[in-house]
């Protein structure tokens, strides 16, 4: 083996043992987190950290989240192979590109056209032809492409937003951080039931926060 392959074998073993420590232990996300490689979806200066287990700053202000946290709420999503997800907060796209290993087709919106685009042409490279990318207000849903079977928010918001628990199947499962931007939040998962909502506190995280409207590139 080269010096160089030998590098980056030893760099994804550290990536996967970093997650399988932290929690993420279901076969099919790690394996999903093992052909989908961070290093496309992280730019310049910190490009050289896509491996550690942290989250790193991205255009616009806005932040790729930790890969654990990633494989944790991929985890508790409880993905089936025929579902249509969408995801509120593009970001990088690193999320969405998880995503659609493990399910049907995913959507997935930025209020940022740029990050939108920029993580488009990163699915495009990657041949991830069942991700759609679009420019909107994802605290209103995609209501066009509702119901979805799941729905990974990406941003806190105080409350989850009743246009998003709207646009959720029956039997379907929504998992997002809820409490303010400055302060440690809470990654809830809500089911919907035929009779309503349950919901389910999971961990601490933090996010940026959920903002209404579009960014000014939007
Ligand atoms: N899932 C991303 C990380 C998301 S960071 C990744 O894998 O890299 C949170 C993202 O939510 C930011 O890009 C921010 O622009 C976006 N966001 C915040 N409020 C939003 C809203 N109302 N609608 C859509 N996107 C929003």
């Amino acid at each position: 083996m080269s010096d160089e392959a030998d590098h980056s074998a030893e760099r994804q073993m550290q990536f996967l043992f970093a997650l399988r420590s932290r929690g993420v232990t279901e076969a099919r996300v790690l394996s999903a987190m093992e052909r989908i490689d961070r290093g496309r979806f992280v730019r310049g200066h910190f490009a050289g950290r896509a491996y550690e287990d942290m989250p790193l700053p991205i255009a616009c202000g806005q932040t790729i989240s930790q890969p654990s946290v990633v494989g944790l709420m991929t985890q508790a999503l409880r993905l089936s192979p025929r579902d249509k997800v969408l995801e509120v907060g593009t970001g990088s796209g690193y999320q969405a590109a998880i995503l659609s290993q493990l399910a049907r087709r995913v959507y997935t919106v930025d209020r940022h056209r740029h990050l939108v685009r920029e993580a488009a042409a990163i699915f495009a490279e990657l041949d991830l032809a069942n991700i759609i990318a679009l420019t909107a207000d994802g605290s209103f849903g995609l209501p066009e492409q509702a119901p979805f079977d799941r729905i990974l928010v990406t941003a806190a918001a105080e409350d989850p937003p009743g246009p998003l628990l709207a646009q959720l199947r029956i039997g379907g499962i929504m998992v997002l951080p809820v409490g303010q931007s400055d302060t440690v939040q809470q990654l809830i998962r809500v089911t919907r039931h035929e009779t309503g909502y349950e919901y389910d506190e999971l961990r601490p995280v933090r996010f940026v926060p959920l903002v209404e409207g579009l960014g000014r590139d939007g």
